[in-house]
């Protein structure tokens, strides 16, 4: 499997960074954001929607991939 990311997933992203302000949805921090899918690619174009997406920095970002971090209420 490819790390394929289509155009459309790269504008999602910006949206959503944009919409929280570039801001970490968890902690508040503006370091290293990056866009997290709420979904993972489980089906065809349900993740490049910015609702499908929070901005986490790379910390947090992290601790959600290592099952640390609860961020079911989003
Ligand atoms: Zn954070
Ligand atoms: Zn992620």
């Amino acid at each position: 499997m490819s790390q394929h990311r289509p155009a459309k997933d790269v504008t999602a992203r910006k949206i959503a960074k944009e919409r929280d302000g570039y801001t970490c949805q968890i902690c508040g921090s503006t370091e290293r954001v990056e866009g997290h899918h709420l979904f993972e690619y489980s089906y065809e174009n349900g993740a490049s929607d910015p609702d499908n997406i929070i901005t986490l920095c790379h910390e947090c970002h992290l601790m959600v991939h290592h099952g640390n971090a609860d961020i079911t209420m989003f």
